[in-house]
């Protein structure tokens, strides 16, 4: 099997003029980026009914990844090859991860977004956008700071950081400014990732540019000396920093392998943020086509718990079906199978003792009104014992599972899969609800998903958390959902602890208030915001070829 790049290499693409009319976007809404990328002007499409909308999760997975990401797109392309007009919604990777360790966030094998290089890159600029924005109201904070400090902000309680899209570990703590009277007043703080700004989720939360506008100038950059919030809008950079997102709101038109469309755009942190494509994107598929399909990230602990509870609430948006990505990798895994002996040959009895966890996630999903369907991506070294395996343990959970092989084989390996898919979304799912309702108070919502999803025996929020949890519900930010910050590899918060544990004890940490995204975070373990490079960084390799190819990247 040639590589990822060995097969986009290979891509005849066609024109982005010709996805999109082949969409139903109209020209005058295209704004082509280049040949094969292109931005949709979202006024100026026709406001059709919608369709449907497919959300694609996982189970826990093995450190490589379970293939939703890859799943979306050949369900997509199966969808279309079966004859249902079908969107694909994904989010934008990350630039500064690829340069860590070798991969992209595009897909994979025969299912894989195009094109791939540009798209793991710069593509089209959403992230410079939403660093600049960030980095903007950074600059206005000590600049305010440093002409007299009109809004008494106290330097210690500064929570803006800035942000780069580079896996950069020596400025996650930084002193600064030095050097000086002219330069300001010198104080700690640091720089995340891009994708960790919470500019980020509010782009991806978003209904338009007057939502965006306020939901910037409802952030908190910090507090002052009586501990009273300092908003964005006190430091008057809301308006400046909408106008730096003007064109990033706009959803990117990419297409598949197979030249179905699909649109890329936006990439909020799974942790401590939703880990979902843009609502603006989401909500322009589904009046572009007949079934939408998206992914969540993580696993559905995490990932789906978000997508439904997060995303959905916030926008008013409800699933009519759910996949749910499995593989014998992973419940071997799941198992007992150390990571590194996943590919020693056939162990059966591995993957019926890790299918506990494709159980937790069937019923955890049933909570939310919708059995998943089984989505087995398929690996050339799974057996046909192992997958039986599977075929049988879904069965017995009361879902129906589908052996899928769009990784080798395109669109064409999953159409079994999307016409079960198509026919359950066409069926409705009348019982949607979320977890939780909004008026429950901040703790019990943690609470909520720690012990229904989790299945914690036990959640401790300590006293200072709880009153912190309070002061919020008294600010006016009762309502919020939660968003849970926690290993994706666990059902608890110990990485180690695989299948399915239950009893075992979350304990908070810390909250965020995400005020303008909508959301506070609560943290369940130590959440890394700015990733560092391994000891051999992927960098070291990347390098353009004689004929000015990219190698070294995927
Ligand atoms: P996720 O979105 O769940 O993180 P991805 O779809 O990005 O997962 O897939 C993770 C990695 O596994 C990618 O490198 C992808 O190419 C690879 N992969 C996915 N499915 C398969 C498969 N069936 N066979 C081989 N490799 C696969
Ligand atoms: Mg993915």
């Amino acid at each position: 099997m040639p590589t990822d790049i060995e097969i986009a290499r290979q891509a005849t693409l066609k024109p982005i003029t010709e996805v999109a009319s082949a969409a139903g976007i109209p020209d005058d809404a295209l704004i082509p980026y280049g040949k094969y990328k292109a931005k949709v002007d979202t006024s100026a499409l026709p406001d059709n009914p919608n369709g449907k909308l497919i959300l694609v999760t996982a189970i826990n997975p093995t450190p490589a990844g379970e293939g939703k990401t890859t799943t979306s797109v050949g369900l997509s392309d199966a969808l279309h090859r079966i004859g249902k007009k079908t969107m694909l919604c994904l989010r934008e990777p990350s630039l500064g991860p690829c340069f860590g360790m070798k991969g992209g966030g595009a897909g994979g094998g025969k299912s894989q977004v195009m094109p791939m290089d540009e798209i793991n890159l710069h593509f089209t600029g959403d992230f410079h956008a939403i660093t600049s924005a960030h980095n903007l109201l950074s600059a206005m904070i000590d600049n305010s700071v440093y002409w007299g400090n009109p809004n008494d902000i106290d330097v210690r309680r500064i929570t803006w950081k800035r942000v780069l899209d580079m896996n950069d570990r020596a400025l996650r703590q930084i002193v600064g400014p030095l050097g000086g009277v002219s330069n300001g007043f010198p104080r700690e703080s640091g720089f995340d990732i891009t994708v960790a700004s919470e500019i980020m989720a509010i782009l991806c939360l978003a209904s338009d540019l007057k939502d965006l506008q306020k939901r910037l100038g409802d952030i908190i950059i910090g507090y002052t000396r009586k501990r009273e919030p300092v908003y964005c809008r006190d430091i008057k950079a809301d308006s400046a920093m909408t106008v730096l997102l003007k064109d990033a709101i706009l959803p990117n038109l990419v297409q598949t392998l197979e030249n179905r469309p699909a649109f890329l755009h936006g990439g909020p942190f799974a942790n401590i943020a939703h880990g979902c494509n843009s609502v603006i994107a989401t909500k322009t598929a589904l009046k572009m086509a007949d079934y939408t399909v998206t992914e969540a990230g993580f696993g559905a602990d995490l990932g789906a718990e978000k997508f439904l509870d997060i995303k959905c609430r916030l926008a008013g948006l409800r699933p009519d079906a759910i996949v749910l990505v499995a593989t014998v990798r992973s419940l071997k895994m799941n198992g007992g199978v150390p990571k590194n002996e996943l590919t020693e040959g056939e162990n059966v009895d591995a993957v019926r003792a890790g299918s506990v966890n494709l159980k937790r996630h069937i019923e955890n999903l049933k909570k939310f009104g919708i059995t998943p369907t089984i989505a087995i991506n398929h690996f050339y070294l799974d057996t046909d014992a192992e997958i039986a395996v599977i075929e049988e343990m879904a069965k017995e959970y009361g879902a129906d599972a589908v052996v899928c092989k769009h990784w080798a084989e395109g669109g064409a390996g999953a159409e079994e899969l999307a016409r079960i898919v198509s026919a359950k979304a066409d069926a409705g799912a009348p019982e949607f609800d979320q977890l939780y309702p909004s008026d429950m108070p901040l703790a019990d919502k943690i609470t909520t998903v720690a012990t229904e999803i989790y299945r914690a025996g036990e959640v401790s929020i300590s006293p200072a958390i709880r009153k912190q949890l309070k002061q919020w519900e008294d600010m006016g930010y009762a309502d919020y959902p939660v968003c849970m910050a926690k290993t994706q590899y666990s059902f608890s918060t110990d990485p180690t602890a695989l299948g399915a544990p239950d009893d075992h004890t979350v304990e908070i940490n810390e909250v965020r208030l995400s005020a303008g995204a909508g959301f506070i975070v609560a943290i369940a373990g130590g959440i890394m915001t700015m990733p560092g490079l391994p000891k051999v960084p992927s960098a070291e390799n990347i390098y353009l070829d004689e004929n000015g190819q990219i190698e070294g990247l995927f």
